[in-house]
């Protein structure tokens, strides 16, 4: 059981707003109070303290969407997931989906079995099948000739397979098949998102419609916004049942796309995520993204043939620092991007999401550049604290 903590000094975001000289105090794996003052409050006698002064105390980031870090991915072994879960907490993400990339029905099958196991563990907050039932002209990063139409019973396949640790299914909706899975994935509770998709601005309507939440990484692998053909971006944008996924890396959007729909959709319905493959935390060189050989040069990760862009190498930390510093988003609206909204999503947000008295101590320390300096997660310190 991990010690009582009490720290102390710190810039806190609570859902209430920012709090100067603010404290919190955990007890074994939960927040046990926040509040202001440099005291110790209700902690016990014996709490470990900590002077925060001059520091960012954050929720815990949660990431919908991430193939893997640390050289390792979520479609390898036990031990690969386990390695890219580390690379990624120790960059701030205490919770995370875990993403499969298409492939063959039983590589899938057998990979949401393991991942399964690893969710029973507490490691992994569960499975997102992104493909194979989406659109060969936007595959990106996967395999065309893996790709299948959405079929209700494959999907329903899948979902057994992740024996209820099934998350989220990224499909085309306009594909046969399509509008019938995301009525099968919504009954089941399961997020349906539009991504790698050909859709018309009526069809992703009508996917929104039938149950349709969640746009994957909007923008990418998708048709552009035109004038006469909005296609699915503004269907997604202006709708308040959508949240949409962005990937802040500098790479995946221009700033100004990211800017303007951070405006249209509203901090609450914006969930940064990382879409990182293997070299997340890694190194540049050649690695497999499911089936497909990549390449990473310069901290971008492309397909050695056709030259798409393939993943991320984005941790969520480097995510909230550019969203601050670059995006010049204010603080409180990039916490709801990086916790609080994937937290609501998930139906996680009574235990995780924000800094409050009876959720999991998973908080994040940064300095007053946004540079990661600490990690603790359900209590237990995961990175530092690196004070100084
Ligand atoms: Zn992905």
């Amino acid at each position: 059981m991990a010690a009582s903590k009490v720290l102390t000094g710190a810039r806190v975001v609570l859902p209430t707003g920012i709090v100067d000289g603010g404290r919190v105090i955990v007890d074994g794996t939960r927040i046990a109070d926040t509040g202001t003052g440099a005291g110790t409050g209700t902690a016990p006698a014996d709490a470990e303290t900590y002077d925060v002064s001059g520091h960012w105390l954050v929720p815990g980031f949660v990431d919908l969407h991430n193939h893997g870090g640390g050289g390792a991915s979520f479609s390898g072994s036990a031990d690969d997931v386990l390695t890219a879960v580390r690379t990624h907490r120790a960059h701030g993400t205490t919770t995370l989906v875990a993403s499969t990339v298409t492939d063959d029905m039983d590589v899938l099958t057998r990979q949401a079995g393991l991942l399964s196991e690893l969710a029973e563990q507490g490691e992994i907050a569960g499975v997102h099948f992104e493909g194979p039932f989406i659109s060969p002209c936007r595959k990106g990063a996967h395999s065309e000739a893996l790709l299948r139409h959405p079929d209700p019973a494959e999907v329903r396949k899948l979902l057994d397979a992740a024996r209820g640790h099934a998350k989220m299914v990224t499909l085309a909706t306009e594909l046969p098949g399509g509008l019938d899975s995301v009525r099968l994935l919504a009954e089941h509770g399961v997020i349906a998102a539009v991504g790698h998709t050909d859709a018309t601005y009526e069809q992703t309507v009508e996917a929104i419609d039938t149950g349709a939440t969640v746009a994957t990484h909007l923008f990418n692998a998708m048709p552009a916004l035109g004038h006469r053909a909005p296609g699915p971006i503004a269907a997604l944008l202006e709708d308040e049942r959508v949240t949409v996924e962005l990937i802040n890396d500098g790479v995946h959007l221009h700033p100004a796309a990211l800017e303007l729909a951070f405006h249209h959709a509203g901090a609450a319905r914006v969930a940064f995520i990382t879409d990182a493959m293997d070299a997340a935390g890694s190194g540049d060189g050649r690695y497999l993204l499911g089936p497909l050989e990549v390449e990473v040069t310069d901290g971008v990760a492309r397909l050695v043939e056709g030259d798409s862009i393939a993943g991320s190498t984005l941790t969520l930390d480097r995510a909230f620092k550019r969203a601050v510093t670059v995006d010049g988003l204010p603080v409180q609206d990039v916490v709801a991007a990086l916790s609080a909204n994937p937290a609501r999503l998930l139906g996680l947000d009574d235990r995780i999401g924000s800094l409050e008295a009876g959720k999991d101590a998973d908080l994040v320390l940064l300095d007053e550049e946004f540079t990661l300096k600490g990690v603790l997660r359900r209590g237990a310190w995961v990175v530092g604290p690196h004070l100084g």
